[in-house]
């Protein structure tokens, strides 16, 4: 037998890493979104950059 430890199946890394943060250009909200279409939580805007994480 080989034991190889915690082996998880489902790789929680891979939603990690598709959060990003991002910043509202229109009110400067700083978010986090998931995904390619996000949208400003606040004004609704599309008028968004991405803000690299905060080391
Ligand atoms: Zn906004």
């Amino acid at each position: 037998m080989c034991m190889v430890g915690d082996a998880p199946e489902f790789s929680t890394e891979d939603i990690e890493m598709d959060l990003k943060e991002y910043v509202c250009l229109d009110c400067e909200n700083k978010f986090k979104g998931l995904g390619k279409k996000v949208v400003c939580p606040a004004c609704k805007s599309r008028n968004i950059d991405i803000v690299k994480a905060e080391t």
